[in-house]
């Protein structure tokens, strides 16, 4: 392990090690299979073990009710963009809160079934902010209120869950899914794309309170129906059978240590150590407002273009990697999901320091 680097990657992103070697120590022979698991049937005994022990440790692991469903699906969260109105707008109506680029993709693919209300929209201050409840236009009458709780690209998260009259709330997780403890009963639905905190991609997840699912539009696709996938329990074809399995050993790896209670308490020790040192310095310009934050994604700027892609270089050649913000909002983002150890924050404030002292 002497040659991994720190990989602040957004996602794909970096695995917890253990996880890494565990799949290593089983990849020839699973548990005397006499296989890999990516060779096994999925309606083999042995894949059904690990498929029905990473659900039970999902179930464990978020206290997840018993009136909600797992669904295992392909095709990220952005199959779910087009999944979430062609089942669950009963009415033809939704409301959608614009956080960032991926809810404004969200909202823009839910426009195409049904009258979308665009109950608040954060681009005019270049989504530095999460509403307040009061900046937030909801409609009595939508099906669901969406919204992306954590925002990859500007690093700004939800710290509250609006309140909606009933309205079910229906949430993309997708880089904060994990991170924390959840009060999944706040919420409709909770969907997350793995390739973040759950593991690998290829597979997508979704949490469902079954009683909003209803019978769908005879035209809908049979891959894009959640009560089809609940009633077949995501095996009415081939699920991603691998990508199932890494998220059961990241699950083992996180349940280990103690659960989302002591992930929080961690990715809060992580995140204060970055912005703390954000908030010294006047150098470093921290793109969040201070009240929404995200734990997960670290995004902030040096004075101009020609620093950031300095500090970007410079970076790499110190062992950390992926550290260009994304091409909207330019800077510095440090993604720093579960499996980033403290060490890679210091080693990156350490060198925020140097970097500052020699470029001021
Ligand atoms: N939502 C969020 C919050 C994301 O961060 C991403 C991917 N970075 C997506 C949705 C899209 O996910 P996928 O690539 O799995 O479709």
């Amino acid at each position: 392990t002497e040659k991994r680097v720190f990989n602040f990657s957004a996602g794909p992103s970096m695995l917890p090690v253990p996880v890494l070697e565990k799949a290593a120590k089983q990849m020839l022979n699973y548990e005397n299979s006499g296989m890999s698991v990516m060779e096994m049937s999925h309606r083999s005994s042995s894949y059904l073990d690990i498929f029905e022990k990473t659900k039970g440790l999902l179930k464990k692991v978020m206290n997840i009710p018993d009136d909600y469903k797992i669904v295992f699906i392909q095709g990220g969260a952005t199959q779910q963009f087009s999944m979430v109105p062609l089942n669950l707008l009963k009415n033809g109506k939704a409301d959608y809160i614009i956080t960032g680029a991926f809810s404004k993709k969200a909202a823009a693919e839910a426009k195409k079934f049904g009258e979308i209300n665009i109950a608040y929209d954060g681009s005019a201050n270049n989504f530095k902010h999460i509403p307040t409840q009061d900046e937030l236009n909801l409609d009595p009458e939508a099906s669901y209120v969406h919204l992306c709780a954590n925002n990859t690209i500007y690093g700004t998260e939800w710290k509250y869950v609006p309140e909606t009259n009933g309205v079910p709330v229906i949430v993309d997780m997708s880089s904060n899914i994990l991170s924390k403890p959840v009060d999944v009963s706040k919420y409709g639905m909770i969907y997350a794309g793995a390739q973040k905190n759950m593991g690998i991609a290829g597979l997508g997840v979704a949490i469902i309170k079954e009683d909003l699912l209803q019978k769908v539009a005879p035209t809908t696709p049979v891959l894009l129906d959640y009560k089809l996938m609940i009633d077949n329990d995501s095996m009415y074809n081939t699920p991603p059978a691998y990508a199932i399995y890494v998220l059961g050993l990241v699950l083992e790896w996180i349940d280990n240590l103690g659960g989302l209670e002591v992930m929080e308490e961690r990715n809060i020790k992580k995140a204060n150590l970055l912005y703390d040192y954000l908030d010294r310095s006047d150098f470093y310009i921290c793109h969040s407002n201070k009240d929404n934050r995200s734990l997960m994604n670290v995004t902030f700027t040096t004075p101009d273009k020609d620093l950031d892609a300095k500090f970007v270089k410079e970076s790499i050649v110190a062992g950390m990697t992926n550290l260009k913000g994304h091409r909207s909002v330019g800077g510095i983002r440090a993604s720093i999901y579960n499996a980033m150890p403290i060490e890679g924050v210091e080693k990156l404030i350490a060198f925020m320091k140097d970097f500052e002292a020699s470029n001021k």
